[in-house]
């Protein structure tokens, strides 16, 4: 048996969702975040499959992934978040830079009067995440500074929501209004320029922050970012569909009598004469520690608890009460109802970081 887990990635409910993202911002163009290797479901067939389905901007982190994604025939636009390390690259292999500061803007404008060559750059502003874009000072001059020099042209403006939950909207309303009244202020001096700010969260909570373009990873891949606030569960509001399924087969099957210690440190101890069942999947794979004893898993159709310790490369599972149940039987460990919120609730983290620690560590197969 191979090890591991496996994950499904479901194509057409990728498409779902792009449809449906776009029915809900009135067909706003988006960016389409693919960093963290398409939050694990694999870049290249991500990217592949949106820019199929009329996708023409990509967003990455780093330099490497935007090189990746070139490597493998991707030819739509594509934009590096937080790497500006090397002009050269960015203009041989016709990519978008996000620039930060006079600073990196010069190096970018020496690089294009060396090539008589014109870039485009977003330039990104800190409206109040606390992270990258320009801060404090005076961003109107810097801007303004920036779109004098030589060969660049600022055709974009962008900030980054840092706190947008269902019950308070507040915080990005400020940061919102920050950004519209910069926006306006380099329009009345003569740089115009188009504005995008709006990740998942924003894009379902305050239509007001779509402006020009969405800038969205987690919905295209399924999952709201947060519960629904009345049901503490996924919202019903919205149809997203998760993209990604993870599945295991049972290695191995035991029986253990009442009070006996299931795995490291015995923290779980049968309450009864019990059958265990011992998954090939652990934390290397992403299956978190953190939820040790927490999480459920489906076999049959039907959940079953996750006992012990979770291991390295080991989990164990109570399955006394699946009927028929044997070695080599398939088990979900994400999907069919468990959903990325779930288990991040278990892990005690985002689904954010569920889908990219699981994703990461399976074997993937696409569904088309
Ligand atoms: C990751 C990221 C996004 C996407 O956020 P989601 O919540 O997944 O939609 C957008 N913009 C930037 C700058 C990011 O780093």
């Amino acid at each position: 048996m191979l090890r591991g887990p496996r994950a499904e990635i479901d194509l057409s409910a990728l498409s779902h969702n792009l449809g449906h993202l776009k029915s809900l911002s009135g067909g706003l163009p988006a960016i389409a975040v693919v960093k963290a290797d398409a939050y694990g479901h694999g870049a290249t067939q991500i990217s592949k499959k949106l820019v199929g389905e009329g996708v023409s901007r990509l967003g990455v982190a780093f330099l490497s992934e935007a090189l990746l994604l070139r490597e493998s025939g991707i030819r739509a636009e594509i934009i590096v978040f937080f790497d500006v390390e090397e002009p050269a690259l960015f203009f041989e292999q016709k990519l978008t830079p996000v620039i930060n500061s006079i600073k990196e803007a010069r190096a970018f404008s020496r690089e294009s009067v060396k090539r008589n060559k014109e870039i485009e750059i977003h330039v990104k502003v800190d409206t109040g995440m606390g992270r990258m874009g320009m801060n404090g000072g005076n961003p109107e001059k810097e801007i303004l500074e920036i779109a004098a020099l030589p060969g660049l042209k600022v055709r974009w403006l962008m900030s980054h929501f840092s706190d947008v939950s269902p019950g308070d909207p507040g915080y990005a309303r400020l940061q919102l209004d920050k950004m519209n009244a910069l926006r306006t202020a380099l329009a009345q001096k003569g740089v115009k320029t188009l504005c995008h700010m709006s990740s998942s969260a924003s894009t379902l909570l305050v239509p007001e922050s779509h402006m020009d373009s969405l800038r969205v990873g987690l919905l295209l891949y399924g999952c709201i970012p947060f519960p629904d606030p009345e049901e503490n569960r996924p919202s019903k509001k919205w149809d997203f569909r998760p993209v990604m399924k993870v599945k295991t087969n049972i290695r191995a099957i035991k029986k253990f009598k009442k009070g006996e210690a299931i795995s490291y440190e015995r923290s779980f101890i049968t309450g009864r004469d019990s059958l265990i069942a011992v998954l090939p999947v652990g934390y290397a794979d992403g299956y978190h520690r953190m939820m040790s004893n927490k999480a459920h898993v489906v076999i049959n159709g039907k959940r079953a608890p996750q006992v012990g310790r979770i291991c390295m490369d080991l989990t164990m599972i109570d399955v006394s009460d699946i009927e028929g149940v044997s070695e080599g039987d398939e088990v979900v460990l994400l999907g069919d109802g468990l959903g990325h919120l779930e288990l991040a609730s278990w892990a005690g983290t985002n689904p954010y970081e569920i889908m990219t620690s699981l994703g990461k560590g399976a074997r993937r197969s696409y569904l088309v």
